[in-house]
Parts: structure tokens; sequence; C-alpha cells
């Protein structure tokens, strides 16, 4: 088997029984970036350092010490995670020179894990789209079909595992940017609990939706890796330690129900080779030990427009600090306004100012005397009490994790349509719970996802369920384009 094929936990294995070294396969990874390089998973590459990493953690195992499962792992980092001496740009012009003075908390502890980082992962310009278009870096190809999208914000993470160029990569999810990507690209995506992995480092979008995960091969992997970065950490204010995981999932579920909505289904936006796909996916999943429940989620086809007041509000705060005096590329002018307003207007890309000025539309107009964003808090609110009480019902709710498969690149010019693509993504934000994205299938060559929306610290169960789906739906290989070409 090629080293590049191997699962994370399959890699990890073999670097413990010392048949594969990490030096090894961190070169396999660093050939597998250079042979595809057009499909711009990667801002930036850090082979020697990464090369270096490798070594030691060969010598470390060589000594005996006592290490990590992710010792010696090429993994990759969204460029939204800030890295000591690695170039952090968020996809944006505006921090394409910015080399942060520290580790995020996450990419500290796969350090002290001994993984090796290959590198600063392609993304939507400050995480804000579903297709990796509005990257100032160029837009990502999906390794499946380099005519289309990977899907977004965490195209490069998800289409790099695809391509097999990592074992795995980290990705931030406030509305969907974990799940979509790993549905368009045929991987495992796993947005955690609110608060289950510590956001110290992350570049903030909507603090009260942004959550950092993972994506993977295959469910294993999932745990593995979330195994490594999950915990409390006093640096980020939300952070818990409530997240408690065992070494391994269960070889099968048992006694458990899932719930569909069947609001899901009342929109003209689902393309119906998806829903073939996802139905099929039902039936091969349903038995004695999972039970499928019908459930009402009347709620969930406001979710979006709450979603978007809500984030765009958080955003245009968050953004403020990226004026050229903070961060940010300084622009011209003598005048602090004028040198702020340059900086602005000109290292922001289109979407990043619809969003700010978008935000500042909802934080300041309103109806019945209240703004917008006061409207959508509370309407958020209700969105989470009613997942959370039928999530008493049953264990876990399932849907596709998308309307539609990956889109062309250049096809979703219009907002709007794009925004549709997280319609069954971002209840989980707004609602703080952990929700998984799977494989369940393939139409027309192109991979369809599953979600599945656990309760709170219910990550350990979610990855079984999804383990389940990874055996009875029908496996998606992504199809190596670059093959043959070397
Ligand atoms: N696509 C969504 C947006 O553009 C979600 C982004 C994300 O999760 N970072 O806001």
């Amino acid at each position: 088997m090629k080293i590049t094929d191997m699962t994370l936990c399959g890699l990890s294995s073999a670097l413990a029984d010392k048949t594969v070294s990490s030096v090894e396969a961190t070169e396999a990874c660093l050939e597998a970036i250079e042979r595809k390089k057009y499909l711009g998973n990667f801002i930036t590459v850090c082979a020697q350092s990464a090369l270096d990493c490798a070594r030691r953690a060969d010598e470390k195992r060589a000594r005996g010490e006592a290490i990590s499962p992710l010792c010696g792992v090429p993994l990759a980092v969204k460029d939204n995670i800030v890295t000591a001496d690695i170039r952090t740009t968020c996809a944006s012009r505006m921090l394409s020179d910015f080399v942060p003075p520290y580790d995020a908390a996450v990419v500290e502890r796969l350090k002290a894990a001994g993984a090796v980082i290959l590198g600063k992962t392609n993304m939507d310009e400050y995480a804000m789209g579903s297709t990796d278009e509005t990257s100032a870096f160029g837009a990502v190809k999906n390794a499946s079909d380099p005519a289309r999208v990977p899907g977004g914000s965490s195209g490069g993470s998800a289409n790099c595992v695809a391509a097999r160029q990592a074992f795995g990569a980290l990705g931030s999810d406030t509305g969907g940017s974990i799940r979509q990507p790993a549905a368009y690209c045929g991987v495992v995506g796993l947005k955690p609990t609110y608060s289950a992995v510590s956001r110290y480092g992350l570049i903030a979008h909507a603090s009260s939706l942004d959550q950092i995960g993972t994506l993977t091969r295959d469910c294993d992997d999932a745990l593995m890796f979330l195994n490594a970065i999950a915990g409390a950490d006093s640096r980020d204010g939300t952070s818990t330690g409530g997240l408690r995981l065992p070494d391994a999932l269960p070889s099968e579920v048992r006694g458990v129900t899932v719930g569909i909505a069947d609001e899901f289904f009342g929109t003209d936006q689902l393309d119906p080779r998806v829903l073939s796909v996802f139905e099929s996916a039902v039936k091969a999943l349903s038995c004695d030990r999972v039970k499928v429940k019908r459930i009402k989620l009347p709620t969930f086809p406001v979710s979006l427009a709450v979603y978007y007041a809500v984030s765009t509000a958080e955003a245009s705060s968050n953004l403020a600090r990226f004026d050229g005096v903070r961060y940010g590329r300084r622009g011209s002018g003598r005048a602090v306004d004028d040198m702020m307003i340059s900086t602005r207007t000109e290292n922001f890309g289109d979407e990043v100012k619809r969003r700010i000025m978008t935000g500042g539309l909802v934080l300041t107009h309103g109806v019945g005397g209240e703004t917008y964003y006061a409207r959508a808090a509370k309407i958020r609110t209700v969105i989470t009490r009613e997942i959370e009480a039928a999530l008493c019902d049953v264990d876990y709710i399932i849907s596709p994790s998308t309307p539609y498969l990956a889109p062309l690149i250049g096809e979703q010019s219009d907002p709007e349509k794009t925004y549709v693509s997280d319609m069954y993504t971002v209840p989980a934000n707004l609602s703080g719970l952990p929700a998984l994205g799977v494989p369940c299938g393939a139409a027309d060559g192109l991979p369809v996802g599953m979600q599945i929306i656990g309760k709170r610290f219910s990550e350990a169960g979610m990855l079984a369920l999804g383990k389940e789906v990874e055996r009875r739906c029908a496996e998606y290989e992504p199809r190596d384009h670059a093959a043959g070409t070397r």
C-alpha cells in the first residue's frame, strides 16, 4: 500500500511498529502536495520544518520515549489558525504577510504530541464563504473533479485530505465550513461541541458560533485527532473540559434511534440526486440496532436567516481590528481616517465587505422596536430549545450535509445561492451542538455527505454511528486526477 493511502490510524500503527518512518510519510505527503499543486490546497507549505520535525519524531521513537499516537503524523492546518513563525493569512490580502508571534492552543497541542505540520491550507477569505472561491490566493479545485469547487470555507483542508496530501487537517466551522466541504470532497468532517476545543489563536469570524474541528478520511481517524486537540484552556473563556472520549470506537452501535425532520425536505433547493443517495443510506442504516423516526423541527426553515444576521453582526465587530494600526497591511493616506479607509477598501475582498456592511445594518436597524440582531438572538434560543427537545426523543438527528452536489467553479456567482448550501449545517452552530459529516454514497461520480447532530459532548457516540454509516453505505473513493501525470 502507498504510504499516502493509509489512514491516520493506519499510519500511527505503522510508525509505532517502525514499518514506516515519519520522514518517509512526510516526504510522501510533500511529494503529493507538489504533484497536485494545481489544486491550490495550500497557501504555505513548510517543507523544511516538516522534515526536521519528522526526523525528531523518528529519533524519539528510536529512543523508545513514551509518545502520543500522533507523533510523526503529517497534518495540515487551516490558514485562520495562527502558527508562530509561519505566515497566517486568512486567505486575505489584509494579512498576506502576517507572521504571528504565537501558536494557537490546538497547534501547541499538536506540536506537544509530536505531529508534523505540513503547511497552511487555503480557504475562503476570513472563513466567509462556501466554495473557496473568495481566497485572495486563488480558488481551490476539487480533487474529484477539478472543474468543481471543494466547498468552503475549510476547502483546502478537506480537499488535501481527499487528495492524499495529508493524513488529517484542522478546519474551522462557523456555519458549516467543516461539514460542507467534507461532503463535497468525500471525507469525514467533525464540528465538536461548542467549547470542547479551545479557539485561542483562531482568527475570529463569529465568536458565538466558531468552533475548530477536524477533517479526516474516516471516523476512527477523527477520534484519534480529536483526542489530541480537545480539552479546557483558560485562554479561551468559553472552553470547558466537558468532553470525555474513549481511545477507540465500539465495533457496532446498539439501541440507537435517529430522527429525520420532515422540514428537511420541504425545500425545492434539495437536489433529487442528493435526496436519493440519502434515502438509500438511511435504508442501509436502519435495522434492529438503529431505528429511524420522523420528527418535527418547525423553526428549521428560518435557521439560515438567523445565522446570517448573527454571524454578520459578530463578524463586523470582530473585523474592526484590521485597520492598518492594530492589524493588517497598511494602506495609504496621511490622515488616520484616510489611512484606515484605504487599508480596508484595498485589502478586504467583496464578500468580506458585504458581511461587514450587512453586520452594521443588522446591529443598527430592525423591526418592532428591536434590532434585527436582537430579534435573531431571540429566535436562536427558540431554535436551540427545539433541537434539544427533539434530542430528548431521539439520540441523533440526521440529514443530508448539503442540499446539492459540489457546484462548478464560477457557478455560484449569486451570494444568496451560495448561502443556501449551509441550510442543513447552521442549526448545529446556532445551538452549539456537535455535528459530524460522513460520506454516505455518490451521485454522478460526486460524493454525498450525511450529517449527524448529537447532544452536547456526544462525540464518541456520534462517531460510532458515523462508522456504522461508513460500513453500510456505498463508500466513496475520490478519483485521483493527477495519477499518471507524474
Ligand atoms: N458558509 C458559511 C458562511 O459563509 C459558513 C462559514 C464558516 O463556517 N466559516 O458564513
